[in-house]
């Protein structure tokens, strides 16, 4: 309910209160006329009733004193008395329109008709005199009869008066009572009005006004904080409050909206951050290695609580390989065929949007369908690999256009990391033989030196000319002199595989760093080589191209040489070859001795 409209009843009730208490005020008001009045009435009749009581004493006076003297005036004034008490009587006949009771006017007329009685007996005596009977006249108003009737009529008027007294005195007596009583009614509801609006204020105050603002106060001042996490209260009074309160609602509500816009702000700049992040690690990769390590760190940052799998395309064997995941994503992480996953196939994310149905892709596990993203990793057109996200829903998933981002980034950087291989293959490693080229061994040959001064190992080193190679070429061609350089190079990286590297180190020639490896360790491998060429037997067309021998020259550090004059003294070792007639092994160490 309204203020006002509770104000409105309170309104009324107090007028309606203060009405009555003024009706009973009149009410009592009146009650004080009816005593007045029984008070005036009382003293018309105290009144009245003394002028006949002294009228009818007159009279008897003076009838008395004629029949005693015989005075002309007395009888005059007699007469006259005589007409006043007449006067009265007929006033007092007419008591009873003056409220006497009954009672009253009957014992008033009793003593009237006494009064009567005695104004006859004086009659009868005034008219004894005038016949000359005076004694009689004494007699009949001296006698004791006529005392009698005397003390009759003052007993008959005192009687009157008392009855008269009493009466006045009770209606005196009501009207007091009445008129107290309703003056403390009246009082009683001055009183309530008062009460009542003590009660109506104190209500609107307290329990309409002053609870609900400081509850409301203290909303504000922690919306005001914005602590929006404060319960409005529920005020559903159809007043000023419940409007105010239904502001505060709308204004927490507004504030909880854009808290929770300004945190997906929040949250989006620091996607954007770590993606920006990520592309720039990415762009400091020098190895697929580095490339994985960097998704697995900021991929469940970029979507947290979102399990995935990097998968990278190999060609030998066509399949794609798990190369990274993150939070435990469910299903194995076995290699699939590319044809396996729907994004891989159609180059772009799969499922297109998670809410209408889709097929799932075949790599993925039957529990995660439905929540899963497949975002392939573009390079020139081609998909070189995958980001596969599993438990996507509508809460957790950030934007898919970030993930397509990352896989952008990520495939960019992939292919980068392919692209540079590849040029590092070419730079570094020989096209014919797949052998480390001359470009290699520089770098190599100062790791390993190094390395084995610092732990205080050898290494030795094989250079390998195959003889008269020349005559090859001219008799066969240039190609079948390839296969023989092919062939000697296979030869030659079987013999150092596993303690050693080959290098291709001119036209026909080849080298072989063996870290850890003597002179007697280093002839060895030597022996290998030269006993697999030499047992070679190639074919070129219909034509054996007949038997191809090698001559190998040996030097070995700390023996021979020292750090930057060991491929020299291998040199020299192989010079000594061919000098004392090719197809051998020479060590520089033979040299010395010789
Ligand atoms: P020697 O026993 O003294 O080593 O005689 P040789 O004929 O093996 O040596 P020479 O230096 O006289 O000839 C090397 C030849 O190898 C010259 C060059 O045409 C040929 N050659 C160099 N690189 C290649 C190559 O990649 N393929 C082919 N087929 N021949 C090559
Ligand atoms: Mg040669
Ligand atoms: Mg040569």
């Amino acid at each position: 309910m309204r203020i006002a409209t509770i104000t409105n009843w309170a309104y009324g009730a107090t007028v309606c209160l203060t009405i009555a208490s003024g009706i009973v005020m009149l009410m009592a008001s009146n009650a004080d006329n009816v005593e007045r009045k029984a008070v005036e009435q009382r003293q018309v009749f105290d009144q009245l009733t003394e002028d006949v009581e002294t009228d009818a004493w007159a009279l008897s006076d003076l009838a008395r004193l004629y029949v005693v003297n015989k005075d002309p005036d007395v009888l005059t004034e007699y007469r006259q008395k005589e007409t006043s008490l007449k006067t009265i009587e007929h006033r007092l006949a007419k008591l009873k329109d003056n409220g006497a009771t009954g009672e009253e006017l009957a014992l008033l007329h009793e003593g009237l008709q006494v009064i009567d009685e005695l104004q006859d007996e004086q009659q009868t005596a005034l008219a004894s005199i005038a016949r000359g009977e005076e004694t009689r006249a004494v007699q009949l108003l001296y006698g004791k009869p006529y005392e009698q009737e005397l003390d009759r009529v003052q007993n008959q008027i005192d009687h009157f008066r008392q009855l008269l007294d009493r009466r006045a005195h009770a209606a005196v007596e009501e009207a007091t009572n009445t008129s107290r009583t309703l003056r403390t009614l009246s009082e009683v509801m001055v009183g309530a009005t008062a009460l009542l609006f003590l009660f109506v204020l104190g209500f609107i105050l307290k329990r309409r006004v002053l609870r609900p603002v400081v509850r409301l106060s203290d909303v504000v001042h922690r919306l005001a904080s914005q602590d929006y996490a404060v319960e409005t209260p529920n005020f559903n009074q159809i007043d000023e409050i419940g409007d105010m309160a239904q502001a505060i609602r709308i204004f927490r509500e507004n504030g909880l909206v854009r808290q929770r816009l300004e945190k997906e702000r929040d949250a989006d700049w620091a996607i954007r951050e770590l993606l920006a992040r990520m592309t720039q690690r990415l762009q400091g990769c020098e190895s697929f290695t580095d490339v994985i390590n960097v998704a697995q760190l900021f991929a469940p940052n970029i979507a947290p609580g979102i399990a995935g799998q990097l998968y990278i395309l190999d060609h030998d064997p066509w399949q794609m390989r798990c190369a990274a995941q993150w939070l435990s994503p469910q299903g194995e992480d076995s290699p699939f065929h590319p044809d396996d996953c729907w994004a891989v196939r159609r180059g772009q994310s799969h499922p297109p949007s998670n809410e209408a149905p889709d097929i799932a892709c075949y790599h993925l596990p039957e529990s995660c369908s439905g929540q899963s993203l497949c975002v392939p990793l573009i390079a020139q057109g081609e998909a070189i690999g995958l980001l596969s996200f599993q438990g996507i829903t509508s809460e957790t998933a950030p934007s898919r256009a970030y993930l397509e981002l990352m896989a952008e980034a990520l495939g960019l950087a992939l292919a980068n990391q392919r692209l540079r291989d590849a040029l590092l293959e070419k730079a570094l490693y020989d096209p014919l033989t797949g052998l480390r080229n001359r470009h290699h061994l520089d770098d190599t040959l100062r790791t390993q030196m190094s390395q084995a001064m610092r732990n205080d190992e050898p290494v030795s080193c094989l250079m390998i000319d195959i003889d008269y190679f020349k005559n090859i070429n001219d008799r066969f061609g240039h190609e079948a002199g390839d296969q023989v350089i092919k062939s000697v190079a296979t030869i030659v990286q079987r013999a150092v595989h596993n303690s050693g590297l080959a290098f291709r180190y001119g036209g026909e020639e080849f080298l072989a760093l063996l870290s850890g490896a003597n002179e007697e360790e280093a002839h060895r491998c030597a022996t290998e080589i030269y006993n697999g060429v030499h047992e070679l037997s190639l074919r070129y067309g219909l034509s054996e191209i007949g038997p191809v021998d090698v001559s190998i020259g040996i030097a070995s550090y700390p023996e021979h040489a020292q750090g930057d004059n060991l491929l020299r003294a291998a040199d020299v070792a192989l010079y000594r070859a061919k000098e004392l007639g090719r197809s051998r092994i020479v060590s520089f160490g033979m040299l010395e001795a010789g």
